[in-house]
């Protein structure tokens, strides 16, 4: 039996979060009333001419740096002509030939821990079309169909992958590191659940070593990762069964129904030329210069892989956390924030990977809303190094500072957390304890270790836990092994 490999390509489109639109002056907020953030330039009524939104190109341009795409000296906009409802223009102004940025690559971390790069052909700044709003469960069970035109006219980036994944797990971990670079340089909300980031799939199947592209499916308009998932493993499933079979893979451009899991044929692809693509007419080509170009490139944030780098070989430390965290660009910010006021990296990545991340996921927040300040966790770590609080008492502080921001030092004074270090204070209780316990004490002696974690959990319930752990076990042992 042939062994197949999956091809993927990937079509990005992310909207970008200006004001207003690409070609007017008409807002693009999300959820308005339909049909109310409009005017006759992006309804594409006759006689009205486009201007370019300057943001929208600078946010393009910076997306292009970011994924270290070449900037076009030249830009050019075309016209692509088709007729859907939801276009009341009858055309979307795009890019083919010469799109703002091209080559560039975004870096994956695959799941044998190794780096590969994913290149893309190219980054085209174009506007949206309108939405249509189906009356039925489906597409193809609706009934009748509403046009929305609010959203003609955003703008919109469409990120175009080389054909270069062969799992559905690169093809995860591409989209999750396209959206964390989107989300770092401030370009798009990326929000799938508004739609502002959706999807085109491009799969074919391919004999494993073959250099020969087989021959693919488009799948369009994907608005979740997980959709994006199913779509491949379903396809991989359905191309894979087809050419075992001896049939073909029809070139062809599919729906994918997410109620029922499965894809259908929407028509037979289309080429660039059934589009009649021409030079937009009443827009002039740009020419966005050097000196403009360095401008925005040097506003780049540090970008999450030389941040993840920055992380190993600077801090220590392991892949695992530097991703995760440098993933997450308000994680990172905190991350490098309390590193200022407290100098053990591992110690803070460990406290936000874990208590403050689970205290986040349970209050359903993030690290951009947190009530307390970098430097309070730096002062929260450095109680517990200098021996005033147990780690097991941090975690209720934190509880505390989490909830209200309130200073460490004053909730542990308030509270009256701070750990018991007086060596005659808890050598009184020690010894009461053991003599009151001459079982257990004997069982320890026999050495049955275990008996030692009696005497110790007793002392910290009767200390409610602010003994200092490491001097009660060493006063124990003394206490019961001196009495033998
Ligand atoms: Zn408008």
């Amino acid at each position: 039996m042939t062994t197949w490999e999956p091809v993927i390509g990937l079509e990005v489109h992310a909207e970008l979060a200006t004001r207003t639109k690409l070609f007017c002056a008409c807002p693009t907020e999300f959820g308005a009333e339909p049909n109310t953030l409009v005017c006759p330039r992006c309804l594409g009524m006759p006689g009205t001419l486009p201007v370019l939104n300057k943001q929208a190109l600078e946010f393009a341009i910076r997306a292009g740096l970011a994924f270290d795409c070449q900037i076009a000296e030249h830009i050019v906009f075309e016209r692509k002509n088709y007729f859907y409802p939801d276009l009341s223009k009858g055309y979307q102004i795009s890019q083919l030939s010469q799109a703002v940025a091209t080559g560039g690559q975004v870096n994956i971390v695959t799941d044998d821990g190794n780096e590969k790069q994913i290149h893309i052909t190219q980054i085209q700044l174009e506007e949206e079309a309108g939405k249509s709003i189906h009356g039925g469960a489906t597409i193809r069970e609706a009934t009748f169909t509403l046009e929305d035109f609010n959203r003609c006219g955003i703008p919109l980036i469409e990120i175009i992958s080389e054909p270069e994944m062969h799992s559905v797990e690169e093809a995860k971990a591409y989209l999750e590191k396209l959206k964390t670079v989107l989300l770092y340089i401030g370009v798009s909300d990326c929000k799938m659940e508004e739609g502002s980031l959706r999807c085109d799939v491009n799969i074919s199947l391919r004999e494993a070593g073959s250099d020969r592209l087989g021959r693919r499916a488009e799948i369009k308009n994907l608005n979740s990762f997980r959709a994006v998932v199913n779509v491949l493993e379903y396809e991989i499933q359905r191309q894979t069964e087809l050419l075992n079979s001896g049939g073909t893979v029809a070139r062809e451009t599919r729906t994918w129904d997410e109620g029922r899991g499965e894809s259908f044929s929407m028509r037979s692809k289309e080429e660039a030329h059934d589009y009649r693509f021409f030079p937009e007419p009443d827009l002039a080509p740009v020419e966005p210069g050097q000196a403009w170009i360095a401008e925005i490139k040097a506003t780049l944030p540090e970008l999450p892989d030389i941040k993840r780098r920055r992380y190993v070989e600077e801090y220590g430390l392991p892949l695992y956390d530097a991703e995760l965290i440098s993933g997450n660009r308000e994680m990172a910010d905190f991350f490098d924030k309390t590193l200022q006021y407290y100098k053990d990296p591992k110690a803070i990545s460990n406290w936000l990977m874990g208590e403050v991340s689970r205290l986040n996921n349970q209050a359903e927040t993030g690290f951009d809303k947190l009530r307390f300040s970098p430097q309070q966790l730096g002062e929260l770590l450095a109680m517990i190094d200098n021996g005033q609080i147990s780690t097991k008492i941090a975690k209720t502080v934190l509880e505390e500072m989490f909830a209200s921001g309130t200073a460490p030092a004053s909730i542990v004074e308030a509270r009256g957390l701070m750990q018991i270090s007086d060596q005659g204070a808890l050598e009184t209780m020690i010894n009461s304890l053991v003599d009151a316990n001459p079982g257990p004490a004997e069982d320890y002696r026999n050495g049955r270790d275990k008996a030692l974690g009696f005497f110790v959990g007793q002392i910290m319930k009767e200390t409610k836990g602010r003994a200092n752990p490491v001097l009660v076990t060493d006063l124990l042992k003394e206490a019961i092994l001196g009495k033998k």
